[in-house]
Formats: C-alpha cells, structure tokens, sequence
C-alpha cells in the first residue's frame, strides 16, 4: 500500500516536470526568435503585435512593419521596447528614430561571396534601422548622437507603405 502510493506520488511528480518543462519550452520557444525573420529576438528592440489575431514577437518595429506591408495578414503592434531602457511602451506615445547607425539585427552583414570575398547583403527587411524611444525628447537625444529621423510612432505607421 505504501509502495503504490509512492510509485504514484512519483508519477505525479514526474508528470508534473514534464508538463512545466513542456510549457516553458512552448511558451518561451516563440519569445526567442523573430515570427517574421527567424532572428534572435533583441531585449532592447523587441516587438509584440498581433498577427491575424495571434500574438506574435518581432526583432524589431522596422521588421512587424516590413511583415504588415508584405503580407495579407492583419498586423496590429501591441508594443515596443525602448532601445536605451529596455522599458515596454506603448505604440501610441513612442516616438521612433529611423535610420540612426544604432540598430540590433545584425545590419551591415556580409555574406560570403562567390571566390569567398564578402558582399554586403543589399535587402534587409529590418533596415533602415528603427528604434522605439519613450518620448520625443530621448528620440532626439538619441538621434544627435547616432543620427536617423525622429518620428511619433503613429504618423509613421500609419504613413508606412
Ligand atoms: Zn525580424
């Protein structure tokens, strides 16, 4: 009697271990890597939206919007990440700096040419560079240091082809 209820306690344990890993493992898969481009999602650029009605993590903003452009799905942006703070902002007070020289997707990247010399990849569906900031004064900050073009979030989206 008392061996059968250890050999159930244990499998109650083990069944427990196993469900919590396999739900970690499926919840924190999906916030490591990009929905839209497969790279690794940047605490400093991460972006949530909802895709089709399914939440979906992006790299950065420059990469959901590339998404909204190039499919037919509905892409709404949830949220953004503040590039020096890391803080979550909503999409309606960010302010965004386009084009700066700072940016968390591997931009500039070359890729290993024909006789092995390195060619700079031409097409990057997260460039220009598109970084999220709190307010219009930190995005211009930012911008006199790193350049780019300050933007409120929503005039560009809106205005995004
Ligand atoms: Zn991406």
């Amino acid at each position: 009697m008392v061996r059968s209820g250890l050999a159930a306690l244990l499998a109650v344990a083990v069944l427990a271990f196993t469900g919590y890993a396999g739900w970690t493992y499926v919840t924190t898969r999906d916030q490591r890597f990009c929905s839209a481009c497969r790279r690794p999602v940047h605490a400093a650029s991460v972006t949530h939206a909802r895709v089709d009605g399914r939440e979906a993590v992006f790299c950065c903003p420059a990469c959901a919007l590339s998404e909204r452009r190039q499919s037919s799905q509905r892409v709404e942006i949830l949220s953004l990440t503040e590039f020096t703070s890391g803080a979550t902002l909503s999409p309606r007070d960010a302010f965004l700096v386009r084009g700066s020289d700072a940016h968390t997707c591997g931009h500039g990247e070359y890729a290993r040419g024909e006789y092995d010399r390195p060619v700079q990849v031409s097409f990057d569906r997260c460039s220009p560079s598109l970084l999220a900031f709190a307010s219009r004064a930190r995005a211009a900050q930012f911008s006199r240091e790193h350049g780019g073009q300050v933007l409120p979030f929503g005039e560009f989206a809106a205005r995004y082809p």
